[in-house]
């Protein structure tokens, strides 16, 4: 069975010297140092590496099922659901008001990571929780957030988003569910949601669905649509339970992974429904969870990664087969182990690079989220808003590469489900699906976010690009800085060829929208690659006890620019060819 150690070490390390969390730069919280966030993230591992990660197996094998109307979720769920509510860990970075504990979002995202990576399917239940409750607190009046709030996040009732019909996923414009004004102000809900995740389970008293719908008589498509609360059980004016609404599970999807989560087939017949945030306003409140479910599932993309390499990495120092091409390096034994191959290494590096870069750009991203939103700084805010694509479509991509990667380290074993490596691919997949497919990811980078505010944003990133290298002006840096330039400078030439082409034949914009999505992300890890050979630099400098750590930062830093990096120069060439290859073949002709 797969084996997960959180790595509390590389969280901390780019919490405080890459990121600096502690003290103004992370407005509102002067306590976050590194003794308290270790603290943390010490009794966060702890409870994944004990608790959830022996339960991905289980989670996987035995399912959720459906009896009666009734869900139930595998053996050993509800008591570590428990364990998670009574440590407060839904509630981390939530509002004290509430009944949070008011720490900031980065530290919910460092936490998310290990819960992810120990049980995806498991973390899923209060992940979409947090993202409704965030909805509500955002969108909802004064009496909603009273009513809803303290339960859900500390995750007595959970919460689940519902967009997804038969005939629509993407193009929502198409829902069909209605919601019919009642003379008390409520909505009776008709219609019927599929893929809908952790949609009934055992293991709250109650389920708050969130609910996209249109109201009849409203505007066309998209403009028409609006969001309803609609609880699993009516709720009293004294709070308490009262009788079950008119919602019910259809039927479990049959999936490829994440069995240890309930996917439900959701059938609203006659539900009450109260309308969250402005009417017609539905994607604009449904956003607010959007964002934050694309940055969870982003992250999922990270932590299945980081949970498929440590394996990867245990496998190649144990298994024996071949000498080294340079001679023996286990000359008692039979054979050497697999890490002495350059083309493992090469597998295990990509892996290790992008993890560690990945991870250091998730939770940048996450500090700007919390400068964003807690710190009024609306240029972060914007930043984050260009750069959420990015981090959902690249760590995802790259995240279930890494996990195929990690597999192919334990060559046909990896494909034998005893040993758990096509878990963490077959969880891993999802994550380039749901929350907008990363096609529409990239659909969106390139037709929206860069041309939001006038380009301010994507400007703003090249500046901070240019900043930085600038400000590395060190010759040891130059071996980061020199690379990132030349990557930057592809994307500023793909950003430039999109506003040249883009505007007379958008396909020629389109057909090289992926691969900005991918060119963006490799900057990014780019860039964050240079911050931590810069912050390694500085530790080594200054005298660190740890010397091998930053040393090993610099040799995967090396790596990344060496190897990754360079990626930069396809992907433009790919861009530049335009609409014509991608588009000539008729549609008879495939
Ligand atoms: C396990 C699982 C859990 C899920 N959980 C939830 C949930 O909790 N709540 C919920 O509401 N939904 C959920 N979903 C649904 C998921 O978000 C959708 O499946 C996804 O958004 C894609 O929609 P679709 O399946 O209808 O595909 P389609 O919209 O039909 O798209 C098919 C393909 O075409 C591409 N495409 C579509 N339009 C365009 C375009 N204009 N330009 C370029 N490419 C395009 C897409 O990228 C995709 O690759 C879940 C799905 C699964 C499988």
């Amino acid at each position: 069975m797969p084996n997960y150690t959180a790595p509390t070490k590389d969280i901390q390390y780019v919490l405080h010297e890459v990121l600096d969390i502690s003290g103004a730069n992370t407005p509102g919280y002067s306590d976050l140092d590194a003794e308290f966030t270790e603290a943390i993230l010490d009794a966060a591992g702890a409870l994944a590496s004990d608790v959830l990660a022996p339960l991905n197996r289980v989670g996987d094998t035995e399912g959720c099922k459906l009896e009666n109307g009734v869900v139930t979720t595998p053996t050993g769920f509800k008591d570590a659901f428990a364990q998670i509510k009574d440590g407060g860990w839904p509630g981390l970075d939530m509002p004290e008001d509430f009944g949070g504990q008011g720490l900031p979002y980065v530290m919910g995202t460092a936490v998310g990571e290990l819960f992810s990576a120990a049980n995806q399917a498991f973390t899923m239940y209060h992940g979409l929780t947090h993202g409704a409750a965030s909805a509500i607190l955002v969108h909802g009046t004064d009496d909603q957030k009273a009513t809803y709030l303290p339960k859900m996040v500390s995750c007595e009732w959970t919460g689940t988003m519902n967009l997804t019909e038969p005939h629509c996923g993407t193009d929502l414009g198409l829902m069909r569910t209605k919601a019919e004004p009642q003379d008390d102000g409520s909505y009776k809900l008709s219609g019927q949601k599929i893929f809908i995740s952790s949609g009934d389970h055992d293991m709250s008293s109650n389920v708050i669905h969130l609910v996209l719908a249109k109201v009849p008589g409203g505007p066309e498509g998209i403009k028409g649509v609006s969001l309803f609360i609609v609880p699993k059980f009516n709720i009293n004016t004294d709070g308490s339970l009262g009788d079950h609404n008119g919602v019910s599970v259809g039927s479990l999807e049959e999936k490829m992974g994440i069995h240890g989560n309930s996917t439900c087939v959701m059938n609203y017949d006659g539900a009450t429904g109260y309308l969250l945030g402005d009417m017609n306003k539905g994607m604009r409140a449904m956003f607010t969870m959007m964002n934050e479910a694309r940055i969870g599932v982003a992250m999922q993309g990270l932590a299945q990664a980081e949970a498929a390499y440590q394996n990867a990495v245990l496998y190649a120092k144990d298994r024996l087969q071949g000498r080294a091409v340079t001679g023996a390096e286990n000359p008692d034994g039979p054979a050497d182990p697999l890490i002495v191959h350059p083309d493992i290494r090469r597998n295990l590096m990509d892996q290790k690079s992008f993890i560690e870069g990945a991870r250091a750009f998730m939770l940048w991203g996450a500090s700007l989220i919390d400068a964003g939103h807690k710190g009024g700084d609306a240029d972060a805010e914007g930043l984050i808003s260009l750069m959420t694509p990015v981090l959902k479509g690249f760590l995802t991509d790259k995240g279930y590469e890494a996990t195929v990667n990690a597999q192919q380290v334990f060559g046909g074993h990896g494909y034998i489900e005893e040993w758990g490596m096509s878990q963490f691919t077959r969880d891993a997949r999802i994550a380039m699906i749901y929350e907008g497919a990363n096609g529409v990811q990239a659909l969106d980078l390139v037709g929206r976010k860069l041309a939001q505010d006038g380009g301010k944003h994507v400007m703003a990133y090249f500046d901070m690009v240019k900043t930085f290298c600038k400000s590395a002006d060190a010759l040891e840096m130059q071996e980061f800085t020199t690379p990132l330039k030349a990557a930057s400078k592809d994307l500023q030439a793909a950003g430039m060829y999109f506003m040249q082409n883009g505007m007379k034949n958008p396909n020629a914009a389109l057909s090289g929208s992926y691969d900005f999505m991918h060119l963006f992300g490799y900057v990014s890890l780019g860039l964050m690659w240079g911050r931590m050979a810069q912050a390694s630099l500085k530790a080594l400098a200054n005298g660190t006890d740890d010397p091998e750590f930053h040393k090993n930062k610099l040799i995967t830093a090396r790596y990344y620019m060496a190897r990754q990096l360079p990626m930069t120069t396809t992907l433009l060439k790919r861009i530049e060819s335009g609409a014509d290859p991608v588009m000539a073949l008729s549609a008879e002709a495939f």
